[in-house]
């Protein structure tokens, strides 16, 4: 093979006859999920969400009551698996997607519901002792809330992303401190700021969500979001649902707040994705509320028509 076609396959990215960009990996306009992992740990890898934390201080009243307004009764962690030790819960968590994945399946073990820096340090560190030494796992994800990494949580994090790969996840949803008071977040963005920055200094990979949709916000304000949580190495967009029980139930049924259709959503995630930059990964561009949970936009719950309308847009 010539060398100029080496070089020319080796490129992450070609340009389609129209101009758009497009990563040769996976065929789309972004660095996605899968393209990461392969790219990281050499395969797919899946998602086993376990759980550690029971709450979080926006709802026990450390800092605030009745937790964020769109946040389920489970800590918006619904599909996660506590059953026993984390050996115990993994076991439980992959088995129920080892069908799909395969026997040699690798998986990331995800502590999703609630906030799972918000406990002990000494049982953050046990969980993280016992998810690492399960060889199927090949990273720790942790879900928290960026006012929830005091010094002795940080050492503990510390130690176990110098020798594992820790990503921890964080709930930025807006840039818009306004926003954040109305949403009842509880804390403000330059702490989420703070926190990337002390996480990325102790070697840990950082993932901020982002809600597209938020009561009173316009474009600009989803697109300070979308520059803010660039700051990780990756972002998860997801469109504002309203789920069952939860306080924007109530606000949604007073027909104070709309929610997005689903070619208006993409709309916004297409200008959200010329902004991100192109190192960083696009861990999710559409969200995921159990359908049992579901009141709106019910168009995100037909998961074939939106994979396949993602593909179309953002695919080659
Ligand atoms: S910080 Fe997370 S767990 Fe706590 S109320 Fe908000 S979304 Fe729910």
């Amino acid at each position: 093979m010539p060398i100029f076609a080496v070089f020319v396959t080796l490129l992450p990215f070609e340009r389609l006859p129209w101009g758009d960009k497009i990563w040769t990996m996976n065929r789309l306009r972004y660095k996605d999920a899968n393209s990461y992992y392969k790219e990281r740990f050499g395969s797919k890898v899946y998602k086993a969400a376990i759980g550690l934390a029971d709450s979080c201080p926006n709802r026990d009243g450390k800092c605030g009551t009745g937790g964020c307004i769109f946040c389920s009764e489970g800590g918006s962690g619904e599909f996660t698996i506590s059953s026993g030790s984390i050996k115990e819960s993994l076991d439980h968590a992959i088995s129920m997607v080892s069908k799909k994945a395969g026997p040699d399946a690798r998986y990331i073990a995800y502590f999703q519901s609630f906030s799972n820096t918000y406990v002990d340090p000494k049982r953050l560190d046990d969980a993280l002792i016992e998810a690492a030494s399960d060889e199927r796992v090949v990273q720790i994800a942790i879900a928290t809330r960026p006012d929830c990494l005091p010094q002795d949580i940080m050492e503990v994090l510390a130690r176990h992303a110098s020798q594992f790969p820790v990503m921890v996840e964080l709930g930025l949803q807006t840039a818009n401190d306004g926003t954040g008071k109305f949403i009842n977040r509880c804390f403000d963005t330059s702490t989420f700021v703070d926190a990337v920055r002390r996480l990325s200094a102790i070697g840990c990979d950082t993932c901020a969500h982002v809600i597209f949709g938020l009561p009173g916000e316009d474009i600009n304000d989803m697109m300070e979001s979308v520059r803010v949580a660039s700051i990780c190495t990756g972002v998860k967009f997801t469109c504002l649902y309203i789920p069952k029980g939860t306080a924007i139930e109530n606000i949604w049924k007073r027909g104070e707040v709309e929610v997005l259709g689903m070619e208006e959503y993409f709309d916004i995630v297409e200008k959200a994705l010329d902004i991100v930059p192109e190192d960083k990964v696009i861990f999710r561009v559409t969200g995921d509320c159990p359908k049992k949970l579901l009141l709106a936009p019910l168009w995100t719950s037909d998961k074939r028509r939106v994979i396949n309308y993602i593909n179309r847009r953002f695919g080659s």
